[in-house]
């Protein structure tokens, strides 16, 4: 399979929000290794005419801080594994926690192209809140709001271009 886009990020960030948002088609579960996908979701998605196919991890992680250094440290090496690009969400409302370090950390070692999204930007006043994401030490930042849907056409633009 090509053109895998992977959607990373601690719980409640949005991330399911946004795969929704994204996909025309949930695909079957793709569970050839063994249980560690049963928690992904898998989706078809196509935009300026480039169909790709999307996960959206960490399903059944529920929010605790302790938990990194198992489910989302692996979800995130998972991601690296088999995506071509993956979409890292963070939260505006809630800044950049210790949580979001350890997948920048995680993410700063990969040579493959990350997109570093900033999401719950539901309006402009948000915008500027989102300047702290700099300092993640991954570049650049696309906003958006998986809920409304502004900011998406210009994040989906970046990423096909990135497959
Ligand atoms: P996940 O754990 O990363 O998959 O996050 P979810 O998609 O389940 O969303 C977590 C919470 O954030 C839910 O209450 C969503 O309604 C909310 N949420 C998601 N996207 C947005 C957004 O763009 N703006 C706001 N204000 N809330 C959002
Ligand atoms: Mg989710």
């Amino acid at each position: 399979m090509n053109n895998i886009v992977a959607i990373v990020g601690r719980p409640n960030v949005g991330k399911s929000t946004f795969f929704n948002r994204l996909i025309k088609r949930r695909e079957a579960i793709v569970d050839a290794v063994s249980g560690v996908t049963r928690d992904r979701n898998y989706g078809k998605s196509e935009w300026n005419g480039k169909e790709f196919s999307v996960i959206d991890t960490g399903g059944y992680i529920k929010g605790s801080d302790d938990i990194f250094e198992g489910e989302i440290r692996r979800q995130v090496e998972l991601a690296i594994d088999e995506a071509d690009v993956i979409v890292f969400v963070v939260d505006v409302e809630d800044g950049i926690t210790p949580m979001d370090e350890e997948v920048a950390k995680l993410l700063r070692r990969i040579t493959k192209p990350i997109l570093l999204t900033v999401n719950k930007v539901d309006n402009a006043m948000r915008e500027k809140e989102a300047i702290e994401f700099y300092n993640l030490g991954l570049g650049d930042y696309h906003t958006f709001s998986g809920m409304n849907g502004s900011g998406t056409g210009d994040l989906l633009d970046k990423l096909v271009e990135l497959l």
